[in-house]
């Protein structure tokens, strides 16, 4: 067989997925009606059988790593023997796990409403999980593939991806590139720039008195905690896109005990990695003063996400936006201040576009949906953006 050239290949893939608007349809159906919460195991492992399936069935090889408390890992591989191998493959990522409770099939299942389609993470993000199983099969009708190309499902990002990270890293590592196919903004813009954030858990320690018979005997846990707060708030500065926030507090034993412990919970939001190092540094500094004689404080972060640098996404960003054009949508890049998985790859200086999956609004609550007419032409998107990189290396 001649080689085709990478205009080709674009063609040829498209010309395929122009076709599949109804099959795809069917197959978010399929994903949307299986409840796959982060904490349901059987849920997200239904939810990747389903994907199995469907790949295999055309012939592309999926690796399975059994997970005891989390979903299931599956990576996909479409082996790439053209003469491009050698600099790396393309990443496709997404998450088979919801926000939504396991009952909430039963209840409101997939609808659909003319373009609309509705029913639980059917935007975020069972059709970005459809896109990227499509994009596979296009570009699997192409022989020889300039280079590999892989999709990643994972099962726990709306919950930190406390277990996915470290599958994310090795799977991303010496990768040219990553799309992650989160939701498409209703504007239609993908996402360029995303937060990170730092979820982090403070512990004080003070020492208990009756506040009656021997104040002067105690260290009030809570009063260290307080002062503590209104520091860690006074590092919020919205210019550069800082912000902290104590959601969460408990503390004491009781109305006339000087309190022996209090907790808080933080929320931390940053836009680059230098700031989320000088933010923590700061944290910990506020942590481990002691305000109150007696009392002493601790902190640990329990989850996060890096943030996705705009420079990470620049040239890649330019590139999909040129074969949208092509493909005659117009799109734009933009910033969140929402976290995902494509901070993770981003922070490791790998290029990295994320929302490259069909268009969705209202994600997280009932309403949620996802404008069906997306579906291919952002399939395409993808599809031609991963052909067009393979064009650097030949010039
Ligand atoms: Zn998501």
């Amino acid at each position: 067989m001649s080689r085709m050239s990478p205009g080709v290949m674009a063609q040829t893939a498209c010309d395929w997925l122009a076709e599949q608007r109804e099959a795809m349809t069917e197959c978010l159906k399929t994903l949307v009606n299986i409840d796959s919460n982060s904490y349901d195991k059987a849920g997200t492992d239904a939810v990747a059988d389903v994907i199995v399936e469907w790949l295999e069935a055309d012939g592309i090889a999926v690796s399975r790593t059994p997970r005891p408390e989390a979903g299931d890992i599956l990576e996909a591989k479409l082996p790439g023997t053209g003469g491009d191998a050698a600099s790396g493959h393309v990443l496709l990522m997404g998450h088979r796990d919801t926000v939504f409770p396991t009952g909430t099939v039963a209840e409101r299942g997939y609808t659909q409403r003319g373009d609309l389609a509705y029913g639980p993470g059917v935007a975020d993000m069972k059709s970005g999980l459809v896109l990227n199983v499509f994009v596979l099969r296009a570009l699997t009708r192409l022989d020889p593939l300039p280079f590999p190309v892989h999709a990643l499902f994972t099962a726990d990002e709306e919950i930190g991806s406390r277990d996915g990270t470290a599958f994310i890293r090795e799977a991303a590592a010496g990768a040219r590139a990553v799309l992650n196919a989160e939701p498409g903004r209703i504007s239609g813009n993908v996402v360029t720039a995303r937060k990170g954030g730092a979820a982090l858990l403070i512990e004080v320690e003070g020492r208990a008195a009756h506040s009656g018979v021997s104040h002067a005997d105690g260290a009030s846990a809570i009063e260290a905690l307080a002062r503590k707060i209104v520091k860690l708030h006074a590092l919020t500065d919205y210019a550069s896109g800082v912000t902290t926030n104590v959601g969460l507090i408990e503390g004491g034993v009781s109305r006339n005990t000087v309190a022996p412990m209090a907790k808080a919970q933080l929320d931390t939001r940053f836009v680059t990695n230098e700031q989320r190092s000088e933010l923590l540094a700061r944290i910990e500094a506020i942590v481990a003063e002691e305000e109150i004689p007696g009392t002493r404080a601790t902190v640990r972060q329990t989850s996060g996400f890096l943030p996705m640098e705009p420079a990470m996404s620049e040239a890649l960003f330019a590139r999909y936006q040129a074969q949208a054009e092509k493909l005659g949508f117009s799109v734009d890049g933009e910033f969140t201040g929402g976290c995902s998985d494509a901070g993770t790859t981003a922070s490791m200086g790998i290029p990295t576009l994320c929302g490259t999956g069909p268009v969705g609004a209202k994600m997280h609550t009932d309403d949620e949906y996802c404008r069906l007419e997306t579906f291919v032409p952002r399939a395409q998107a993808v599809a031609a953006t991963i052909l067009d990189l393979a064009r650097d290396s030949r010039t």
